[in-house]
């Protein structure tokens, strides 16, 4: 379906054709006129899915609908709240570019960069903001901004807002909006945390549900190889060598690991970079720049660090280790085979992640192809086949069946006599008679 059947206005369909955008995407579809009726929303979509625009196309006609005069000083009109710096910058961004043809001002504020530069454009005056719950607030406290006239309010992957800890954030901040406002709540998963959010904002949303997790996942091609922790360093170096990879994310548990790991994979001569929590807002910025234009191989990232990145057409996803919580495992895959395109998402899961493996599975509806990588077959199954073919192992297997063909020959015999018996009982009870 076109931008133009939706009830969009030419400014906003031709924005997006200039990006590129021909048709819109299912939760484009079942969004943009429900918000453009003003309806309260909840939806559960993916990032990746074109959720962005779902809500943003429609919030920059409604608020543009309602210019307000040049001479007046603009308050921020529609408040978008979101769980990482990279995601807001992203988010940020994308407002921008769809609104290039309107006169309405957006910005985005997070953690980790200069306040100063961020007060200067709210004090200039904003429509639409873009914020991390934490730097919204330290705005809030100096006087920067005030939240009396939003109109709308967005919370974006509210189910990670709450997983970071956002949740005394969100209830302050929801305390200084307007009671009557319009509220969109996007979530990646339906979870209990996602209710209980829509309970929190005090609505009662219309739900939208695209894509479940398990279709989601059915676009990926997922391996796993079983291996032992301590070669799974080398067996990814090699795979990335020998497969000739050249953008792959690799996911692990712990920015320890990632360290190592990343360490390790610089040090074999791939080009690596590392994106973690600990790290600089600057330098995530770049490794993310540097990845998405390809003059790095491999970008190694902690679960909270990959939030709402964007790189699209990721060709590998490659578990280093599994995430603790099952429901990340489709967060992680679904870096690759966005947009139509087909995605590899691998794992390399050692003896005692076997059972996240199985909550995985359960989670997925279905079981995954488990393999070996040649060369690096765990220790336990090569001793395993290494026995099968020793002379020791041949002259047990060969005793064992033969006592198993005595155990038969004796079970028979006593079959025999047992039946015998039965045959002589039946015939003295005949002769009784
Ligand atoms: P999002 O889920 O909002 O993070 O969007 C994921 C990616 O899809 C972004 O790179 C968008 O630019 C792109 N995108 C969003 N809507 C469309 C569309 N209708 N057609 C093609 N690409 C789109």
């Amino acid at each position: 379906m076109s931008f133009e059947k939706l009830g969009l206005v030419p400014e906003l369909f031709t924005a997006v054709d200039e990006l590129g955008y021909t048709k819109a995407t299912p939760v484009q579809k079942r969004v943009i006129p429900l918000v453009l009726e003003g309806k309260d929303v909840m939806a559960t979509a993916q990032t990746g899915t074109g959720k962005t625009a779902a809500y943003a196309l429609p919030i920059l006609q409604l608020l543009n609908k309602k210019e307000i005069k040049e001479k007046t000083k603009r308050v921020v009109r529609a408040l978008v709240l979101v769980p990482t710096r990279e995601l807001a910058a992203q988010v940020g961004k994308s407002i921008e570019k769809y609104g290039k043809n309107f006169a309405l001002k957006s910005c985005a504020v997070y953690g980790g960069v200069k306040f100063t530069p961020q007060t200067k454009k709210l004090e200039r005056g904003i429509d639409i903001l873009v914020a991390t719950p934490g730097r919204l607030l330290e705005h809030i406290k100096q006087d920067n901004l005030n939240l009396s006239k939003v109109e709308i309010v967005v919370y974006d992957e509210s189910d990670r807002i709450l997983d970071m800890g956002f949740l005394e954030e969100i209830v302050t901040i929801s305390k200084m909006i307007p009671k009557k406002r319009q509220t969109l709540l996007f979530s990646v998963e339906q979870s209990k945390a996602v209710k209980r959010f829509s309970e929190l904002t005090l609505i009662k949303p219309i739900k939208v549900v695209i894509n479940n997790q398990g279709d989601l996942a059915k676009k990926v091609r997922q391996t796993i190889y079983i291996c032992d922790q301590d070669r799974k360093s080398a067996l990814l170096s090699f795979m990335i060598g020998s497969r000739n990879w050249h953008q792959v994310l690799v996911f692990t548990k712990t920015r320890k690991s990632a360290d190592e790991v990343g360490a390790y994979l610089e040090e074999s001569g791939l080009k690596t970079l590392i994106l973690h929590g600990d790290k600089a807002h600057s330098k995530r910025t770049k490794a993310l720049r540097d990845f998405k234009a390809g003059t790095i191989r491999v970008l190694v990232a902690t679960d909270i660090a990959s939030r709402g990145l964007d790189i699209e057409e990721l060709p590998h996803v490659i578990n280093y280790e599994l995430p603790g919580d099952a429901e990340d495992y489709i967060h992680r895959i679904g870096r690759t085979g966005r947009a139509g395109s087909e995605g590899e998402a691998i794992s390399l899961v050692c003896k005692e992640e076997k059972s996240v493996l199985k909550d995985i599975e359960k989670l997925l509806k279905y079981a995954l192809k488990v393999e070996f990588f040649e060369g690096f077959e765990p220790k336990e199954w090569i001793k395993k086949e290494a026995n099968k073919h020793t002379i020791k192992a041949k002259i047990e297997r060969s005793q064992e069946k033969r006592s198993k063909t005595a155990n038969n020959v004796v079970g028979m015999r006593r079959k025999k006599a047992n039946d015998r018996n039965a045959q002589k009982k039946a015939t003295i009870k005949k002769r009784k008679k």
